[in-house]
């Protein structure tokens, strides 16, 4: 396998906010870090904010593009430069002749983006193996799936957004899975266009703000099945409604604050024209590969991150941080909260490089790996 020399001694994995602001200060701390992004653009989640961002202290912005322009100015400033379409299919931790990590590209998917900032390299992802002394990973999360035959039906729409184009629900009958507020605040936006909008919830009881769940009973076209799991997704045929749903009751415990229809009263199927998923994120990081598994030798199963939202310190390897929504449980992530993260992962990360006598420069070119 080819490998980039010299091993550097940071690199940051993903650059939303959080891995922005791991690069930030880590150069600033005179760690400058190697940063990789899988997507042509820099910003992760903030490309998608195309509302005002008001909660952001000292910087309210128009949405968070804008954001990202600051922040870029802000790392350019640093000398910070990003590769950009580098996304890291796994990382190989090595022990000789000293412990490092090899980042290894996966393919990159997509086409160009004319639109990349100047401050930002484009490399072609898949070429050469990195070599890090530490990493941080910055890497976000995804939309959770609900892991049942079928799912792949839905996989196009299932996370297109209710609030930019409700309109075209009208006269459907959707399904929103979930109980949290993006799924009643779903329902909400879909309800006054949509023929019938059915939620379905795992649990005996919404778990979503008060707020959203008082404004429920004025649609009458909304209803709720608690304790219910969709258990197969199929199409339905014909020129109808798109998809059958075949429903069960699910194991959760029932509780007096799940008011609404039982699970007695629960179809075994249902039909809708559209079904959108709203069960949360999870984090998502790129897999740490045993000798065994690395690509192009004997395959063994891949080493996952035992990751839960919680993320205890032990289910990560010494030399690698997490930081951002990756690291964060759901109710705490935000803007604020990753960039707090990623200060905190960098400041770990220079300590314990600065713990192990490692430079700040690259090391020297090293043979093998
Ligand atoms: C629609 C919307 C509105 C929001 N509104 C607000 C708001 O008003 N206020 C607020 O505080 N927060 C808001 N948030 C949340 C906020 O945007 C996020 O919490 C924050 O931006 C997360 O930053 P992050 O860096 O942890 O993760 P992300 O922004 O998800 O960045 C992760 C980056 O890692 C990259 N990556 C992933 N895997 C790899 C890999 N293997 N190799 C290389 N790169 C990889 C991804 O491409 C991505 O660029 C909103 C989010 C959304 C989606």
């Amino acid at each position: 396998m080819k490998e980039d020399r010299p091993c550097r001694p940071l690199a940051v994995v993903g650059a939303g906010a959080a891995g922005l602001s791991a690069a930030l200060w880590a150069a600033r701390l005179g760690w400058m870090p190697a940063v990789f992004e899988a997507a042509d653009r820099p910003g992760g989640q903030l490309q998608a904010v195309h509302q005002p961002i008001i909660d952001y202290l000292g910087l309210p912005v128009r949405d968070g593009p804008e954001l990202i322009r600051h922040f870029l100015a802000h790392l350019r400033q640093a000398g910070v430069s990003i590769a950009l379409g580098v996304p890291i299919a796994g990382i190989l931790p090595r022990t000789e002749p000293r412990p490092h990590f090899l980042l290894v590209p996966g393919r990159k998917t997509g086409p160009p983006d004319a639109g990349a900032p100047a401050s930002t390299d484009r490399k072609n992802g898949g070429a050469s193996v990195l070599c890090a002394r530490a990493v941080i990973l910055a890497t976000g999360t995804r939309p959770r799936r609900l892991g049942v035959p079928g799912e792949a039906l839905i996989a196009e729409s299932a996370w297109s957004s209710t609030s930019r184009n409700a309109e075209r629900f009208r006269g459907r009958a959707v399904v929103i899975v979930g109980g949290g507020d993006r799924a009643v605040e779903g329902a909400l936006n879909v309800a006054p266009h949509a023929a019938v909008v059915t939620l379905l919830v795992r649990g005996a009881a919404l778990k979503a703000r008060s707020a959203l769940r008082q404004k429920l009973p004025s649609h009458r076209n909304i209803r709720i099945f608690y304790r219910t799991v969709i258990r197969r997704i199929e199409a339905s045929g014909g020129s109808g409604p798109r998809y059958r749903l075949l429903l069960a009751a699910s194991d959760a415990p029932p509780s007096e604050a799940g008011a609404g229809k039982t699970v007695e009263s629960l179809p075994p199927v249902l039909i809708a024209d559209d079904v959108l998923l709203r069960i949360g994120m999870e984090p998502v990081l790129p897999p740490i590969w045993t000798e065994a598994s690395e690509p192009g030798r004997a395959q063994a199963e891949d080493v996952f991150w035992a990751a839960d939202e919680a993320m205890p310190e032990k289910t990560v390897p010494e030399g690698i941080w997490i930081a951002g929504d990756a690291a964060l449980p759901a109710s705490e992530r935000s803007v604020a909260a990753a960039v707090g993260s990623g200060m905190q992962a960098a400041k770990r990360a220079v300590l314990w490089l600065e713990a192990q006598e490692i430079l700040s420069e690259a090391d020297a070119p090293e043979a093998g790996g």
